[in-house]
């Protein structure tokens, strides 16, 4: 049956996109969203660019008004309007409105929860001090902006360093800041594996940023001039303003209070069609646990690609678009970062994030390549180095997922590897994707394609790979075939230096009863090496990621040690 009244709470992301498709679908029924901030569809994803004054107006942040709803698609928003309990058996709901206090009840026939998420604010010595903030709401921002107006701002400690953290760094220096990122984690952005962010590491440093991973807060302290950072370790820090992006977790009191399942992950339950348990109330967006596309679980992905498509998916299911139901496909955490110049992205899997659910010893079988290749042809002005990593299947040779840094071009590739994963494709896959090129835009062979004919190569046996984690043990000779000039630059420990160049003339010089770990800078020449010498009978094996990869990872390590 097709309802006649939706009521929907939280009217940003996974809220507005499943009010006005809701209405799309019906011009009869009455639509109505709750919405307890001042702004609906407003975009938080904004924020940290309107902080850092890239984003000029704060008008610039509102998507769409109350009035706009209105007219175009006769919906009623009711902005300052807390929902406060739901009773499914009488399915009403309760609201405050919060500008005159006047509590009230709301009949409905469907339900949408769109609720969002909320910043965890850990409860520390401190923690309430004027100076520290989170930033959420349009409120927020002002707050953090109207701070740094009112008192010399030069220093900042950002507390958390995954995407709102690393954003708000780069806003931070934009208005020539001082940055320092305390992570209680041994890396920054959670969804990079540890030797992929070593070069965000390297980038952030390099640009005057200060980092103290493995550290976590434990107080905060203020007195007339500065606030006090206080370290678990007994460092202090003295800065004039803090940020806390320390990760978000679902608002999930509604509907737990209302009896709606409550998934292990901690959001809100719900099946592919985005009903919760009750038959009449719906849930999307960072308030609900999601299947994760590639493993098949549980788990919380607060992003706003998914919170719309999941807005949109609801309404379908609400009003029966089509004879099938619109199922959500689940989850795979693509997402994107922009700090300092730099671009992260990444879908999929981490390795991480494998060991995390799988335990090291029950883990499924999977490879994983590193690249390097140049974001267009290299001979057109500009080219930019990307670094990849592919992590694929061994046993299909399907994708699972893939991570990229670069100073242009990555995500553009993430996109492409997004849209594989998402079909279920393999390395081969990728090896044959067609994609556009010109020297300005790609090269012939795209990044993408190269991540599948490496990884393929590997799969078809054509080279093995050995990985820069099993190089300190190692007993196998490391065969450097770089010039002399770059092996005297810098290169691995016990390293034997035979150029490519030279190699077939020099085979007498290597051992047959030993295995061999080529390598170059990049992993392309090590790979030509590998190939000669697998064709001789030699046990070789292709360093993979080669030496960039290599001193990324040594001075991430010294960064831990160093504890700055
Ligand atoms: P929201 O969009 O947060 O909307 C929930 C709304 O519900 C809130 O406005 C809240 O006030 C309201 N509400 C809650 N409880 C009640 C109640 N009881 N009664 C009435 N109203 C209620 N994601 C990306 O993919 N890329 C990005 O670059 C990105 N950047 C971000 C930057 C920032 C600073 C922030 C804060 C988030 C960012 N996100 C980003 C995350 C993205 O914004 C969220 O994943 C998305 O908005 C979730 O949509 P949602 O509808 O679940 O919740």
């Amino acid at each position: 049956m097709r309802p006649k009244k939706l009521l929907i709470v939280g009217g940003v992301a996974g809220g507005a996109s499943c009010a006005a498709r809701s209405r799309r679908l019906s011009e009869e029924a009455e639509i109505i969203i709750f919405e307890r901030g001042p702004y609906v569809s407003f975009a938080n994803c904004g924020l940290p660019y309107y902080v850092g004054k890239v984003i000029k107006k704060e008008a610039d942040l509102l998507v769409a008004s109350p009035e706009l709803f209105k007219e175009r698609f006769n919906i009623d928003v009711r902005t300052l309007h807390n929902v406060r309990q739901v009773y499914p058996q009488q399915k009403e709901i309760e609201v405050q409105a919060l500008t005159t206090g006047k509590i009230y009840r709301e009949k409905y026939e469907a339900l949408v929860l769109s609720p969002g998420s909320e910043p965890v604010k850990p409860a520390l010595e401190g923690i309430g001090l004027p100076g520290i903030f989170t930033l959420w709401t349009i409120p927020d921002s002002r707050d953090i902006i109207s701070w740094i107006k009112s008192r010399p701002v030069r220093r900042a400690v950002v507390v958390g360093g995954g995407f709102i953290g690393l954003e708000m760094t780069e806003s931070l220096k934009k208005l020539n800041i001082q940055t320092t990122i305390i992570e209680m984690q041994p890396h920054l952005m959670p969804s990079l594996d540890p030797e992929m962010a070593a070069f965000l590491h390297d980038h952030l440093t390099s640009g005057g940023v200060r980092l103290y991973l493995n550290s976590a807060v434990t107080a905060f302290k203020s007195d007339e001039d500065a606030l006090t950072v206080i370290l678990a370790s007994g460092r202090t820090l003295s800065t004039d303003l803090v940020i806390l992006s320390v990760g978000v977790r679902p608002r999930t009191e509604l509907a737990a209070a209302a009896g709606l399942r409550i998934g292990k992950t901690g959001g809100i339950w719900v099946d592919d069609r985005m009903q919760t348990s009750d038959e009449n109330i719906w849930a999307v967006g960072d308030a609900v646990e999601v299947k994760d596309f590639i493993l098949n679980l549980k788990r919380l992905i607060p992003l706003a690609g998914p919170a719309n498509r999941q807005g949109r998916i609801a309404a379908d299911n609400i009003f029966g678009n089509g004879s099938e139901p619109h199922r959500f496909r689940g989850s795979q955490a693509t997402a994107v970062c922009g700090v300092s110049g730099l671009t992260v992205a990444s879908t999929g899997v981490t390795e991480k994030f494998l060991k995390q659910i799988y335990g090291t010893d029950k883990l499924p079988d999977y490879e994983k390549i590193y690249l390097h290749p140049d974001h267009h042809a290299k001979y057109y002005p500009d080219a930019k180095t990307i670094t990849m990593k592919l992590i694929f299947s061994k046993t299909d040779g399907r994708v699972l997922g893939a991570q990229a840094i670069g100073l242009a071009g990555v995500e553009k590739r993430i996109d492409v590897i997004a849209m594989a994963i998402q079909k279920n494709a393999t390395v081969f896959d990728l090896e044959e994707t067609e994609l556009c090129y010109a020297p300005q835009f790609g090269s012939a062979k795209d990044p993408v394609n190269l991540a599948g004919m490496i990884a393929a190569n590997v799969l078809r046996g054509h080279v093995s790979v050995g990985h820069w984690q099993d190089i300190s043990d190692l007993q196998a000779l490391i065969l450097d075939v770089r010039t002399p000039r770059e092996y005297r630059k810098g290169h691995l420990k016990n390293a034997v230096n035979i150029p490519l160049e030279m190699l077939r003339a020099r085979l007498d010089e290597l051992p047959h009863d030993r295995e061999i770990w080529t390598h170059c800078f990049v992993g392309q020449r090590s790979y030509y090496a590998a190939r000669i010498l697998q064709q001789h009978g030699f046990k070789v094996k292709n360093l993979s990621g080669g030496f960039l990869l290599y001193p990324a990872v040594e001075r991430f390590k010294q960064l831990l040690k160093s504890g700055l």
